[in-house]
């Protein structure tokens, strides 16, 4: 007889479950699809993997995410040929469904001017569907909206342009491929640019004196931060005169300001760097939002009548948005890099090539919530100071902070709350890092993550036919998938799709390990060498 203590120990079914799923590298929360095959009539249900990237979540799913991130940054750092970028001639099914989309949109037109509102709902679901099917198709690029464009956009006026900085400028050639040196060497670099400073900090990232650390530009600098990186390669492009490409990764330093590393393809001279750095700001160009006029228990309401909020007792509606920018006289906030640059030039192929690597993807398994994570009491009182100050730091035009500073954000609704926006930035888990972690720009390798998990499989693909495992490609594209239903009797339970992935991943490993003997025996000279083909 086992205690109920003892009891309480033994491990539960669903863990020992997902420990197993782990070791065999299969999805350990896959969801499930009902696939038919319209010719047999036949129904299946199929695991699909749930595709995290975050190893707390999903381990193997998150290592599969990072081995393919790694691929990628190493496929175009180095890269000697540019890229080809021609684009396939539309197929005739993608032409196809063009012309219906043209019909659809025109009826729609015919229907919104006629007030007919639940055929104009019909057709704009429909044209949605369509659109999404062209995508599947393989298609690129936006497709207009089918209602006709309304108001047009605020016109700036040119003091408001953001100022060229005062850098060298030459024409941006195409090419994206570094230069030789010496006949054979092609090095690439690694850059790390951080935020400037906001006050002393100690070893673990928290200020030295938490009373003149300036949180506030701390927080709208880590709002704006992909602006002024954006700035940065659209200079550095313009300086050095050709299409630098970059695998990049926001990651926070100890302090919880944003730093970025970049892979970046070619050589730079370190002084190029380091001048398009001191050289780089962004701008903003909002509203001035230094001093809250709301906040507390006096709120602005919401008006149904005016459909937009209002003062809470003059009942005055606040300024809209657009005319809030067309005041702004100076920008509310200006970005700038810190004036550390590291550089360095990196070989392909060479082990330090590998090292940096690693740097970059080192923590792309792990949420962003779990890099920031606080230890002691001293950081947490420092994360808390700048997420006071991000709760009041307005993310975008659309934020619902706006409202605390008697401004209408763009596309107010009545079920906004003022000074509450979902947005990642204001989250204390956050801390206002980018959603984006991973930046790529469109000619690194030439390839999409799709692209990449191909080759991957078409590598693993060949590996089999060398010891003569021949699996046939299946045509898939006739089956039908459908997300299964929450309450779908039919469906099997999750466990039982675990465990028959499991089941086949073992089989397949024990076929694959059959097939390898079997094509290298072991004997003294082939035993050090197995995959050696
Ligand atoms: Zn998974
Ligand atoms: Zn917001």
């Amino acid at each position: 007889m086992s205690t109920r203590a003892e009891r309480m120990r033994l491990p539960l079914s669903t863990e020992v479950m997902k420990a197993t799923a782990e070791k065999h590298g299969v999805c350990v929360r896959p969801f499930t699809m009902e696939v038919g095959d319209p010719d047999t009539g036949e129904l299946r249900y199929v695991a699909v993997p749930c595709g995290s990237t975050v190893e707390s979540v999903c381990a193997p799913c998150a290592k599969k995410a990072k081995a393919l991130r790694m691929a990628q940054c190493r496929e175009g750092w180095h890269l000697t040929e540019e890229p080809d970028f021609t684009p396939a001639p539309p197929t005739a099914e993608q032409k196809e469904l063009m012309e219906f989309r043209a019909d659809l949109v025109a009826r729609y037109r015919e229907a919104v001017e006629h007030g007919e509102e639940g055929q104009a709902d019909e057709l704009r679901e429909e044209i949605r569907g369509v659109d999404e099917e062209l995508r599947q198709l393989g298609m690129r690029g936006r497709l207009p909206s089918p209602d006709l464009p309304g108001k047009r956009p605020v016109k700036r006026s040119t003091k408001r342009r953001q100022d060229a900085p005062n850098l060298p400028r030459k024409k941006v050639a195409k090419t994206t491929v570094g230069r030789e040196y010496a006949g054979k060497f092609r090095p690439s670099m690694f850059v790390t640019l951080t935020c400037d400073t906001y006050g002393r900090v100690r070893e673990d990232g928290t200020p030295v004196d938490p009373a003149s650390y300036d949180y506030r530009r701390a927080a709208r600098d880590a709002v704006h931060f992909a602006s002024l990186v954006d700035r940065w390669w659209q200079n550095l492009r313009r300086v050095v005169g050709w299409d630098v490409q970059y695998f990049a990764t926001v990651e926070p330093q100890k302090r919880t300001a944003p730093h970025l590393h970049a892979a970046l393809r070619g050589s730079i001279p370190h002084e190029v760097l380091r001048q398009v750095t001191e050289a780089t700001y962004h701008q903003v160009w909002w509203p001035n939002h230094d001093e809250p006029i709301y906040g507390g228990d006096r709120l602005p309401v919401w008006d149904a009548r005016s459909k937009g909020f209002v003062d809470p007792e003059k009942h005055e509606p606040l300024t809209p948005w657009e005319e809030a920018v067309e005041e702004v006289e100076e920008p509310a906030h200006v970005v700038t890099f810190g004036r550390q640059v590291h550089s360095k030039g990196i070989l392909g192929g060479t082990e330090e090539a590998g090292r940096h690597i690693g740097y970059l993807t080192k923590y792309l398994t792990k949420s962003t919530g779990e890099v920031v994570e606080a230890i002691s009491a001293r950081q947490r009182e420092h994360h808390d100071r700048l997420h006071a100050e991000l709760a009041i730091t307005p993310c975008s035009p659309c934020c619902a902070v706006w409202l605390l500073y008697g401004v209408q954000p763009l596309g107010a609704t009545s079920r906004m709350t003022p000074g509450h926006c979902k947005g990642r930035a204001h989250r204390r888990t956050t801390l206002g890092l980018p959603g984006r972690r991973v930046l790529v720009s469109r000619k690194w390798s030439g390839k999409s993550l799709a692209d990449h998990k191909a080759d991957r499989k078409a590598f693993v693909r060949d590996m089999l036919a060398g010891v003569g495992i021949v699996k046939p490609e299946e045509d898939t594209s006739r089956l039908i998938w459908r997300k299964v239903q929450p309450g779908d009797r039919d469906a099997p339970p999750r466990a039982h799709l675990l465990m028959r992935a499991i089941a086949e991943r073992i089989t397949w490993k024990a076929e694959y390990d059959r097939a390898l003997l079997a094509a290298h025996p072991p004997g003294p000279e082939t035993s050090a060498t197995p995959l050696a083909v």
